[in-house]
């Protein structure tokens, strides 16, 4: 079992290899973040976006919740968005789902307790909104992953009809937004779609399917 102590020898280790190889490396920090990217992604532990893009700090705003999940009503993720997009100029917005996601089992299996239910509300709002396509994808893992690669384009499209990224369009700030879905068996992203001004938001079919 790690302790959490060895979290903290990590940290040292880390730090002192990122000062030996550039010792500038922290002084440059303290002038401010420009990062191209903003990341919405799972909180799962297995889905750690920068180590597997190997961004280094200062790269990727990131935000993540249970099922990446987009909700216009979530002042969290919606403070992040107006920041990456308004304010740091971020390029690229990135929704990133995993093959074998909790939060989609358990959005798929029907009710669960406490907080997690609401949350998964409008994860389960997907699943009745594309039954059939879910339901007829195969066995119940494959069902899954479907799910979860729908779930990425409907919260795509969510966050392209944001206030904020509307405006973005609208004024020609160069903005593409991203869905891709992490496979956890082989560590590799799939990209399943894009989205910029000029998509036409009412034509965006359904992802491909590429879990074979
Ligand atoms: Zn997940």
């Amino acid at each position: 079992m790690k302790s959490y102590k060895q979290l903290l020898l990590a940290n040292k280790a880390w730090s002192m290899e990122l000062k030996e190889e550039n010792p500038d490396f922290f002084k440059r920090q303290l002038n401010g973040q420009m990062p191209d990217f903003l990341w919405i992604g799972c909180s799962d532990s297995r889905v750690n976006p920068e180590q597997m893009t190997m961004t280094p700090p200062g790269g990727m705003f990131i935000h993540r919740n249970i099922a990446n999940l987009v909700n216009e009503d979530d002042i969290n993720l919606m403070s992040v968005l107006q920041y990456a997009v308004a304010v740091l100029q971020v390029k690229h917005v990135i929704i990133c789902g995993h093959y074998g996601c909790g939060g989609i089992m358990a959005a798929y299996d029907g009710q669960v307790d406490g907080p997690v239910d609401i949350w998964l509300e409008n994860a389960r709002a997907v699943r009745e909104n594309h039954s059939a396509e879910i339901y007829n994808a195969g066995d119940r893992e494959a069902q899954v992953n479907r799910f979860v690669e729908v779930n990425v384009r409907d919260q795509l499209v969510k966050l392209a009809q944001t206030k904020t990224v509307q405006a973005a369009f609208a004024a020609g700030q160069p903005l593409a937004l991203h869905g891709w879905v992490y496979d956890l068996r082989d560590g590799l992203i799939k990209p399943l779609m894009e989205i910029d001004a000029r998509t036409r938001l009412e034509t965006i079919g359904q992802p491909e399917r590429v879990l074979l």
